[in-house]
């Protein structure tokens, strides 16, 4: 579908907000949401799988094709200083997503944009994203995924050297953060977040149990999930 998009033209999922920033190091920041359509992983546990799995999800029934303009007048209407442009996986729409994010940034927003890690950004949209938060998919919740496709070394490098990232590894056991412990000495990576993998509170409140003391004696930050810990597994909160 991507083709056919005219040059203003997004795949987009769903809007929503004001609602507040729940991860990472925004963490109870009001914002508006723009989740974007397509990601080129398949996580097992991914939490959007409406917005890639045609085996699961009527895809095109998901895609509202939305313009640019159409975007920033509903995202600049609202009473929030900051968007976060999600997914999916926004930079597979890397050209109109530039266009977005300038549009935000040049409207006072501050841009937040989350992504795997595996597509490398581009000086235009580096120039427009305030922080990007790269979540590089571990063995665990990328089961059945070869890491050569998970994980793409230079470009998370690209990210860091960038200094407009920040690294949010979604846990599942204590035995990942081994994992995230080498990703980050081979590929340099500063300011690291662990995070809880879960999609209830009581899930995600034991597992924060479980890693805190071994994460932050590892130099790690911990994030929650706060729109799960306020609203549960609803969609577009
Ligand atoms: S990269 Fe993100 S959106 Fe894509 S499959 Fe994995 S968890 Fe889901």
């Amino acid at each position: 579908m991507l083709s056919t998009l005219a040059a203003d033209e997004l795949l987009v999922a769903e809007t929503f907000g004001p609602t507040v920033q729940g991860e990472g190091p925004s963490t109870g920041r009001r914002a508006v949401f723009i989740r974007l359509m397509n990601c080129n992983l398949s996580c097992k546990t991914c939490d959007t799988p409406y917005t890639w799995d045609g085996t699961r999800f009527d895809l095109d029934a998901e895609t509202t094709v939305t313009s640019i303009g159409d975007l920033l007048a509903w995202a600049t209407a609202q009473p929030v200083d900051m968007a976060v442009i999600t997914g999916g996986e926004p930079l597979i729409q890397q050209r109109r997503l530039t266009a977005l994010a300038r549009g935000l940034a040049d409207a006072g927003l501050q841009v937040e944009v989350e992504t795997n890690g595996t597509i490398p950004p581009t000086p235009d949209l580096l120039a427009w994203v305030t922080r990007f938060n790269v979540s590089p998919k571990l063995s665990t919740f990328g089961a059945g995924m070869p890491v050569s496709r998970r994980i793409k070394g230079q470009v998370l490098r690209q990210f860091a050297v960038s200094g407009q990232a920040v690294f949010k590894f979604v846990v599942s056991t204590i035995g990942d953060l081994d994992e995230i412990t080498e990703l980050v000495a081979d590929h340099e990576l500063e300011t690291v977040y662990v995070m809880p993998e879960g999609r209830t509170a009581a899930e995600i409140t034991r597992r924060l149990g479980e890693i805190a003391d071994e994460a932050i004696a590892r130099g790690f930050h911990l994030t929650t999930r706060l729109q799960l810990l306020a609203w549960g597994d609803q969609r577009g909160r």
